[in-house]
């Protein structure tokens, strides 16, 4: 890569002042409203008043006491439903003081409502273990009789697909004036104190714990109405949380957060509060509907204006002096000469008098044109090259239909579009890109798709050991163009190979064929595949026998040394090329993920995976992402380079690309809208309180309709002497994707035991911290935690849940998978994949999933995930951003039934255990669960929802349900409640100089330097 790697030493010049960022939309800027007061944890239940339609009530229709219910007592696996236990658990809590006070605080009464119902670490199979199922036809007093009659109101039940969700489009913003550390300093941040998770002697309320789904409602009804002004409010909203930026030359949270928004002036100030200093970026995130377009400002054959001594880009925090002949760096304070072409006079306070009609002066994010000397190719339209398994297994599961067909959709718009989607599908690849297909098997089988032809000309390439490309005409055509040679083909392909049927394929020959075939233009690859590839070159064997699971040794499992598959991963990025996967393990087989995926890895591409592939059930949700990948922003032949302040230096990054040394720059192959990564930041010295400090991130890339840019980022920080005041700029989300980035990225060198007891250390390092220097007035008994990371232990408890670090057996496929995936995803979908969203949908209030009064679409508050949050009869939405459940209890009424899935239907079993989607009724409740489900498919990150049915006691998707309860104990951990409890006795051993580091086996202290505090690396 070395011949673009010069781009950051390039590109000084003078601009062209007529070029053609003169037009200037600005608009005054909106009203700014006080800060959202959503994060309290007080407050009334979520469900207090809200009808219920379909449940009972529990005083007419409980079943008697002595009633077994659905709780048997005898079936119940877990500890804490003995009397013993709960009285264990309670001398536990007594002794470090977060107790449940038997005395004075009403015991739990029904099983039901005790937590760590589930334990769900049994073999697979009946669900009989975790809840009793009634035999069939046993609806009798559990049912509801009273059905919304379907009156007129239920006719009318209005879906709404494009409804706006937020405030009205906001102005692009200008600020009068620079914006000055004095505009931070009169930011407000949340009050230092922190909220007390127990009483002044110790008790504890369970309720009263940190709720997760708390956090993300309240703040979330406050940004439906308000924008987020990226100056003056400095606390960003939850990752999850959708919410309109207004760009005041910060830049906005979805692109840009930082960990510290104040940051301490030492890194000794710093450790004092053990958190990470760190930024999360996600360069090409989705705008939300109502955000200004990033201008793309072209400055001509000079490109962008730059510093001469960093190199750091023209930004709104740059100073203008000398009557605007110089300006001087943020970064660096060097004061550069402006050129000529870029000069403009300063008025009195020293702005630039055509500042309001420069964006480069007043957005924090920008995208720059580039001129040549950025290129090291001529910039093309982006190649899409499918290559697509045709063996035996992907002809027989239908696999290879589907993943045809979503390509045509994905290209096209077909017939899975419906129309609730219909603004999705037109949707296209842009002018200018083109198109590709291979095949392959044992053999390759390249396509000429020249749009004069009849169809497809195919050439079969039998030479694997040393691949060619056998034609240069026709391999990537323009899709539009060849649209009926395209379609013929792809509809064609299931018959024709339905009777090849080889089983082996041949995979690192096909990336190696592909690699030939885009090396001068560079590209995207998406490549399907359906079973280990056993056949020709890097043919792969089953590594994971299940034996290495819980050992040392399994982190072997989970990297690859094979040479093939990392040289082309490397050649992929020199020539700007990524790839994504679509793998599906149909018989639950072995495909090597670790080998395979690290293709993906490298060139920044990703993988989607399917587990237990079923098609009927899966091939929507396989269409839908082939469309999401081949539609949504994607970038190529990508380098990014982080500057930050004078007394900061970039210590690590994290995340899927390719880092050749240390210092240089990351290269990525493909980046796309998806992808975020993690800085981490350590000190060179002291930061001056009385300055801001600075960061910018430029990525290099090229669109895929073939113009070459860069994307700037900027972001600013106050400083502080002390840390105390950083505490209350503490960006939660940041914190938790910085240290789950870094986490996956140890899963190489630690063993999964390592990483979980780190993963506890920094946590009790960081609220111990706390609650050592920030707080004063507390009982010292009471567990305090920091105002804005009360969220923060349940999240890492989240993560010690997930499939990539959980204690136990997990097959190393999907470890490595899930960790990849979370060193690469964004905080808004990880936020999601550590605390998943419930929603109850038997209790909907009536006006829940249509438009309020300003047209917004109302969504009921979340549930915990807690099965003593679970009520009888009820049915559940569980989506966790991967997939999501439609849980419904064995007792839910007929009537529910009927509403939700139509006529007829009453009862569980007459439900298709395959269906994906909800189908289209004229009732109400129908309407509403569509309209919200519409809701969160937009607000969930790169994969696409279908709903999958967890039944209780018929599904076994029922097993992730109770997986997914992460407030209970489960995935070989604790409660959310016994973990704060754990969290808390060290804590008072912490204060009380007598912790111990968890290092039980001698594994050492490397808790403490994880997220590199102390050292930047892990010994
Ligand atoms: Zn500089």
């Amino acid at each position: 890569m070395s011949d673009f790697s010069m781009y950051h030493a390039l590109g000084e010049g003078t601009p062209n002042p007529n070029s053609s960022n003169k037009q200037n939309e600005l608009n005054p800027r909106p009203p700014i409203a006080a800060g959202p007061a959503g994060y309290q944890q007080a407050g009334s239940p979520a469900f207090g008043n809200t009808p219920q339609q379909y449940l009972h009530s529990p005083n007419q229709n409980t079943p008697p006491v002595q009633d077994p219910g659905y709780f048997p007592p005898q079936q119940s696996p877990s500890v804490y439903q003995n009397e013993h236990d709960i009285n264990n658990l309670t001398n536990q809590m007594g002794t470090v003081g977060l107790g449940v006070d038997s005395a004075s605080q009403p015991r739990p009464h029904k099983k039901k409502d005790r937590h760590a119902y589930h334990n769900i670490e049994g073999p697979g199979g009946s669900s009989q273990a975790f809840n009793g199922v009634p035999q069939a036809g046993t609806p009798s007093q559990f049912l509801d009789q009273a059905s919304p009659q379907p009156g007129a109101q239920w006719q009318q039940a209005q879906i709404t697909p494009a409804m706006n969700q937020f405030p009205a489009a906001a102005p692009m913003f200008s600020p009068a004036n620079p914006a000055t550390s004095a505009q931070h300093a009169a930011r407000t941040g949340t009050p230092l104190g922190g909220t007390p998770v127990s009483s002044n002697q110790g008790r504890v309320d369970p309720e009263q714990i940190p709720s997760v789904p708390r956090s993300r409602d309240a703040v979330a009804r406050y940004y439906l109405e308000h924008v987020y002004p990226t100056m003056e409010n400095h606390h960003p909203p939850p990752a999850l949380v959708p919410f309109v930026a207004y760009d005041q030359g910060n830049s906005s949270p979805r692109y840009a957060r930082l960990t510290l928004n104040t940051i301490p002036s030492s890194a000794d100030a710093l450790a004092t509060t053990a958190l990470p200093l760190g930024l999360i970026l996600q360069p090409l995130a989705p705008q939300q509907e109502g955000e200004q377009a990033i201008p793309v400002l072209d400055f001509g054959d000079t490109g962008p204006p730059r510093c001469r001594r960093c190199r750091a880009y023209i930004n709104p925090f740059m100073s203008f002096r000398s009557g605007g002949n110089k300006f001087v760096c943020n970064m660096c304070s060097f004061p550069n000469d402006v050129p000529a072409e870029y000069f403009a006079p300063t008025d009195p306070s020293g702005v630039r008098v055509d500042r309001l009609q420069r964006p480069e002066l007043t957005l924090g994010t920008v995208d720059f044109m580039v001129p040549k000397e950025y290129w090291s190719k001529e910039p093309v339209g982006l190649r899409w090259l499918f290559l697509i398994d045709v063996t035996a297994e992907a002809v027989n599961r239908g696999f290879l239909d589907d993943f045809c067909e979503g390509i045509i959709n994905a290209l096209y718009g077909g017939e899975n579009d419906q129309s609730q989607d219909a603004e999705n599908s037109q949707q296209r690849i842009p002018p200018g890109a083109k198109v590709g297909i291979v095949t392959y098997d044992k053999e390759m089988h390249f396509y000429n798709l020249s749009a004069g032809l009849d169809k497809a000309q195919m050439l079969v390439m039998s030479e694997i050991e040393d691949p060619f490309v056998p034609l240069s005409d026709g391999l990537f055509v323009d899709p539009e163009e060849s649209k009926a040679v395209i379609t013929s083909l792809l509809t064609q392909l299931q018959n024709m190979f339905s009777e090849v049927k080889n089983p082996e394929p041949a995979l690192l020959a096909t990336l190696n064929a592909a690699l030939l075939a885009l090396a001068p233009t560079g590209g995207k690859i998406v490549c399907s595949l359906s079973a280990l590839p056993t056949w020709g070159p890097g043919r792969l064997f089953l590594r994971d026998d299940g034996n290495l699971h819980n050992t040392d040794a399994e982190k072997k499992l989970l990297t690859t040394e094979h040479p093939g598959y990392k040289k082309v991963a490397t050649k992929m990025v020199e020539s700007g090329i990524g790839i994504d996967f679509f793998m599906v393990a149909p018989s639950g087989g072995y495909l090597d993920i670790a080998t395979i995926g690290h293709v993906s890895a490298i060139t920044g591409g990703g993988v989607f995976y399917y587990p237990n592939f079923q098609s009927p059930r899966d091939a929507l949700k396989l269409s839908k992402e082939i469309k999401h990948t081949v539609t949504r922003e994607t970038g190529y032949q990508a380098l990014m380079k982080v500057r930050c302040s004078n007394g900061l230096q970039v210590s690590a990054y994290h995340g899927n690309f390719y880092h050749h040394t240390f210092g240089a720059d990351l290269e990525f192959g493909v980046i796309d809208a998806d992808k975020a990564i993690g800085v981490m930041f350590s000190y060179d010295g002291k930061l001056d309180p009385k300055l801001d400090a600075h960061f910018q991130s430029a990525l290099l890339y090229t669109t895929a309709s073939g113009e070459r840019r860069v994307r700037c980022n900027n972001l600013v920080a106050s400083v502080s002497e002390g840390a105390a005041e950083a505490m209350k700029f503490v960006d939660q989300d940041a914190v938790v994707s910085i240290i789950a980035k870094e986490a996956a990225a140890r899963m190489t060198e630690k063993s999964l035991k390592e990483i979980r007891g780190a993963l506890t250390e920094k946590t009790v390092d960081i609220l111990a911290g706390y609650r050592k220097n920030f707080t004063g007035n507390n009982p010292p008994g009471q567990l305090v935690l920091p105002e804005n990371l009360k969220e923060f232990s349940m999240f890492i408890l989240g993560l010690v849940k997930s499939r990539a670090f959980k204690g136990g057996k997990e097959p190393s496929d999907r470890r490595v998978h899930d960790a990849r995936m979370i060193k690469s995803m964004g905080p808004l979908e990880l936020s999601l994949y550590l605390y998943p969203r419930i929603i109850a949908i038997h209790q909907l209030d009536e006006k829940d999933g249509f438009a309020n009064e300003n047209g917004h679409l109302r969504m009921p508050e979340s549930t915990r995930a807690s099965f003593s949050k679970v009520e009888e009869g009820g049915v559940y939405i569980v989506d966790n951003g991967q997939i999501c459940l439609l849980w419904l209890h064995a007792h839910v009424s007929p009537n529910l039934l009927e509403d939700l899935f139509g006529e007829g239907i009453k009862s569980l079993k007459q439900l298709d255990a395959f269906q994906s989607t909800l189908p289209v009724l004229e009732t109400h409740l129908n309407a509403q669960v569509r309209n919200i489900l519409q809701y969160l498919e937009g607000n969930r990150g790169s994969k696409a929802l279908t709903i999958q049915l967890a039944r209780q006691g018929l599904d076994g998707a029922e097993y992730e349900f109770a997986r997914l309860l992460y407030e209970d104990r489960n995935n070989e951990a604790q409660s959310y409640v016994d973990w704060l409890v754990h969290v808390h006795r060290h804590i008072q051993l912490e204060l009380a100089g007598q912790r111990k580091k968890e290092d039980t086996d001698g594994l050492g202290s490397m808790g403490s330097t994880f997220v590199g505090l102390r050292t930047p690396y892990w010994g």
